[in-house]
């Protein structure tokens, strides 16, 4: 990283649950254009961390802008509109709607045709439309276009960490949050998604993603910054984090 141009800064971000102090973040930045790991042990706060910055969870304290923008308090889908879009630890496909059809619910301007006057009509099915094709185009990068109509309950483990993936990018989004989009998937898919992964950077999108597996986090990673009970303990280049006693201590602490 050349010279610090941060997409997104975060202050102050804590959340308790009970008396468990979950996310106590004095300072987080990602710069534009890299791959930032976010690792740490279970129960280190990193997708509680997502949560809150995409809002679908509430800061105790805290605040944070994303491309300048002040995001904190707003809701996950006007935080997906500016620009920030989150996959989850466990996939949130809706196993009984069609690939297509999930699809298209992460699509822009889900306003819906019942609330629009007749007058209106045309220019949602122009939308509409325009939202299809972009689904088509993202479902053939992730190779699921031949499952369009399909169930998504039908799909393979591995396959709906592809459509949360495709799904996310409906809104074009300037960055991209993953929580463990490798977790539970096959060697095969696990470098298909490491591809998919390093393709959205090289194409100039920012990627936070969290994962275990050291190798893959050494092998992708622009950044690592090193969560430990809500805490950031740690952060710098792969080179870095790798002799870090106190990394391997908290991994070795787990
Ligand atoms: P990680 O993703 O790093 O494994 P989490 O963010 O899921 O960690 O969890 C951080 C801590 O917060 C854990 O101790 C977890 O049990 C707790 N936690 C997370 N979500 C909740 C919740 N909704 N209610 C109570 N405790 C929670
Ligand atoms: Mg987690």
């Amino acid at each position: 990283v050349a010279k610090p141009d941060p997409i997104l800064v975060a202050t102050g971000v804590r959340r308790s649950f009970g008396g468990l102090t979950a996310v106590d973040v004095a300072h987080l930045e990602v710069q534009r254009g890299t791959i930032t790991a976010l690792i740490g042990p279970n129960g280190a706060g990193k997708s509680t961390l997502f949560n809150l910055l995409t809002g679908f969870d509430r800061v105790d304290a805290g605040r944070w802008t994303f491309e300048g923008r002040k995001l904190n308090g707003l809701g996950g889908h006007r935080v997906a509109r500016n620009g920030m879009v989150r996959t989850f630890q466990l996939t949130k496909a809706l196993t009984r709607l069609t690939v297509m059809e999930n699809m298209l619910l992460a699509a822009p301007g889900q306003t819906g045709e019942r609330i629009l006057g007749a007058f209106l009509r045309p220019v949602w099915r122009g939308q509409e439309e325009a939202n299809r094709e972009r689904a088509e185009q993202l479902l053939e990068r992730f190779k699921l276009l031949a499952k369009k109509d399909e169930m998504a309950g039908s799909l393979s483990g591995g396959q709906r960490k592809l459509l949360e993936m495709a799904r996310a990018l409906m809104v074009d989004p300037s960055m991209i949050m993953l929580d463990e989009p490798m977790a539970g998937v096959n060697p095969a898919l696990v470098q298909s998604l490491l591809g998919h992964i390093t393709a959205l950077r090289d194409e100039g999108k920012t990627v936070l993603f969290v994962e275990h597996d050291m190798d893959v986090i050494m092998g992708i990673s622009d950044w690592i910054v090193v969560l430990a009970e809500g805490k950031v303990i740690a952060e710098g280049r792969p080179s870095d984090i790798r002799a870090n006693q106190q990394v391997i201590d908290a991994y070795l602490g787990a």
